[in-house]
């Protein structure tokens, strides 16, 4: 008998060759997050992950958040492991587990069973009828209640039996990995990391590129992004964040468009640099965190004039419909919002017209891109020069 966590994960991105994959990247994440919080190793259990802890006590209430909020994972159940798998070993055992969960409060339980070894001798309803007995006989405070019961006890017969009586429900999603690779657009606001997690959240794959303005924008602002991204890792694992310089390219339209049109141009430039980037990686789609009619930006006119930039590359815009207030409070779930809104400066802001145009025309900002000679080999020397972490 052992103390494990039991780890569920969406199905439907399993089928086939992928299911190896993205096991493997889901075991690595849990790896990782718990690395520094004990000896925590993770093993494959028939459609589970069960994670347990090779030497002391399991720490559950480190180890629950850590593992949870992977994206992917439906639920964690805390719970007992039982490798001599007969009646007589799960009765023992879900007695003990239910004296020490429930032991004191007067509650109402019922047993359900999920038999995935065919072998084993009794059916599902045979189980939970003996267990359920077994446990009832044994606790005073119980009583049985089969419709909307406080406690559900499970049983589930694989190659061990597992016994819990607690399911911490996750994001669930499907597991970052089973669907390709993007790259997201990350400023230090409160919206790109939001989208960089609506993204990951359908199994995408993330890189985030941002771009940087010393000295109109500080080291602070810089860490900012860095923090959020290490956030962020939290719930996609191990992803490349590349640190772009881009003050050179952002003279160069200061002092070569019309003031009103700066910010398309900027965002058109980004747009460019991110796309060099994203081919190099293999992503298949741009991201960022524009949200219709938000900023004079992200009116349709200025998305649509702003589109044209990528040439070969989807730009995907995962809060297009959302207002503000959900977008915040989506960032206040996945605890970013509190380092997006840190008090530093971003680029754009520092090259914000007065009256920025709402409604540019796309025929318009290409005809003007032309003439910007020096633009391509800006945006490239820029990239050329990009920073890993
Ligand atoms: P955010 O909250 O994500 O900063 P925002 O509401 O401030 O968005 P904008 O500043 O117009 O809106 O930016 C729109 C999108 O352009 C951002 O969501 C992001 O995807 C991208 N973007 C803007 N600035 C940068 C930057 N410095 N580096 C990388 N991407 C950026
Ligand atoms: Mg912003």
């Amino acid at each position: 008998m052992e103390n494990i966590l039991l780890v569920k994960y969406g199905e439907i991105a399993m089928r086939g060759k992928n299911r190896y994959l993205v096991e493997n990247r889901l075991i690595s994440i849990i790896i990782k997050n718990l690395e520094n919080y004990g000896n925590y190793r993770v093993y494959k259990e028939q459609g589970r992950l069960l994670v347990k802890c090779e030497t002391g006590e399991f720490d559950y209430e480190t180890v629950i958040p850590k593992v949870v909020n992977i994206l992917g994972v439906v639920a964690v159940c805390p719970g007992v492991e039982i490798q001599e798998k007969n009646m007589e070993n799960i009765r023992d055992v879900a007695l003990k587990h239910m004296r020490k969960q429930h032991g004191e409060k007067k509650i109402t339980f019922k047993v359900e069973t999920k038999r995935s070894d065919k072998q084993f001798p009794l059916d599902s309803r045979e189980v939970s009828a003996d267990i359920g007995g077994f446990v009832l006989n044994s606790m005073d405070n119980l009583t049985v209640d089969v419709h909307s019961p406080d406690v559900i006890l499970t049983v589930e017969l694989r190659n061990s039996a597992y016994v819990y009586s607690s399911l911490i429900k996750g994001f669930g999603g499907l597991p970052v990995g089973s669907s390709g690779k993007a790259t997201v657009l990350m400023s230090g606001g409160i919206d790109s990391p939001v989208a960089a997690f609506m993204t990951a959240k359908r199994g995408v794959e993330i890189d985030a590129v941002y771009f940087d303005s010393p000295p109109h924008t500080s080291e602070r602002a810089r860490q900012k992004v860095i923090d959020l991204a290490e956030k962020l890792s939290l719930y996609t694992g191990k992803f490349n964040l590349y640190v772009v310089p881009f003050t050179e390219v952002q003279h160069y339209l200061y002092n070569n468009v019309p003031p009103e049109k700066i910010t398309i141009f900027l965002k058109r430039a980004m747009i460019k640099s991110a796309e060099k980037i994203a081919l190099e990686n293999g992503s298949l789609a741009l991201i960022t965190g524009d949200s219709v009619g938000q900023v004079a930006s992200q009116t349709m006119q200025a998305i649509n004039s702003i589109n044209s930039a990528a040439k070969e590359l989807t730009i995907l815009r995962p809060l297009c419909g959302f207002d503000k207030q959900e977008i915040v409070d989506l960032a206040k779930k996945i605890d970013t919002f509190e380092i997006s809104i840190r008090p530093y400066e971003d680029c754009c802001t520092v090259f914000v017209p007065k009256h920025p145009e709402t409604k540019p025309k796309k025929s318009i900002i290409e005809k003007i891109e032309k003439s910007l000679s020096e633009l391509d080999d800006l945006i490239t020397e820029s990239c050329e020069n990009k920073k890993v972490f």
